[in-house]
């Protein structure tokens, strides 16, 4: 597990130099749903801190004791989110980056106040209209903007998944595009497969999980709704 974060890390610093960037400014963010707790283990012990889910309730029961033992977690949700999950979502993910319509907006604000914190969200865009994946239409981000915002939501930025048989690259600038656009800084794209090559076109939070954990049970796919 540590020579595979090594190898991870010194890619994304390669990457990094290439794009003239600088290293600090890209966070690996450890995609950990389905793998076995020892995996997880060995990826704390080696030094990983930010980690991505992509179900509420299969990450309450893995990290619901591990945020005692490591205060300086960072967990992140990466897959869609049910509104009647907002509250259990918002209570143990730092950042939510699947927000994708007005409704779950409305959801997140509202656990938000009953936790007193508002909470950190990106919104995830689907840059490639695929109909079966979640994210708001390119079209439709300036008002889910507006509406994050006018709720109260920390927005820092925006996530998206590129269609699987498509070049990522024309995917990640669009994103980018759109990030400018509405000021926001953070950019969550790229997987294990394009990690790089997001890089190279302004990610700060690369998403990866074969690539460091092995593969996984197809049943996570992350095309999965
Ligand atoms: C599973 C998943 C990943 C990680 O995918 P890998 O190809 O295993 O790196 C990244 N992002 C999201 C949203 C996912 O669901």
């Amino acid at each position: 597990m540590a020579e595979r974060l090594e190898t991870i890390r010194r890619r994304i610093g390669r990457a990094c130099r290439l794009a003239g960037r600088d290293p600090a400014g890209v966070t690996l963010t450890a995609v950990s749903k389905t793998q076995p707790d020892a995996a997880i283990d060995a990826a704390l012990a080696a030094g990983q801190r930010v980690f991505g889910e992509n179900r509420v309730q299969e990450a309450q029961a893995r990290w619901a004791g591990r945020r005692e033992a490591w205060p300086d977690l960072e967990l992140r949700l990466i897959g869609p989110l049910q509104t009647n999950k907002a509250a259990d979502a918002v209570a143990l993910f730092d950042v939510i980056e699947t927000l994708d319509r007005p409704k779950l907006a409305e959801a997140l604000a509202a656990a938000g106040r009953k936790a007193g914190q508002a909470p950190r969200v990106l919104i995830q865009v689907n840059t490639g209209a695929e109909p079966q994946k979640a994210g708001v239409a390119p079209a439709g981000l300036a008002e889910l903007v507006a509406q994050a915002l006018s709720l109260g939501l920390r927005l820092e930025g925006l996530m998206c998944i590129p269609p699987a048989e498509e070049a990522a690259g024309p995917h990640f600038a669009l994103l980018r595009k759109l990030a400018r656009r509405h000021g926001l800084e953070v950019l969550s794209m790229g997987m294990s497969a394009d990690y790089e090559t997001a890089i190279r076109f302004g990610a700060t939070h690369v998403r990866v999980g074969s690539a460091l954990f092995g593969e996984r049970k197809p049943s996570a796919a992350p095309s999965r709704g």
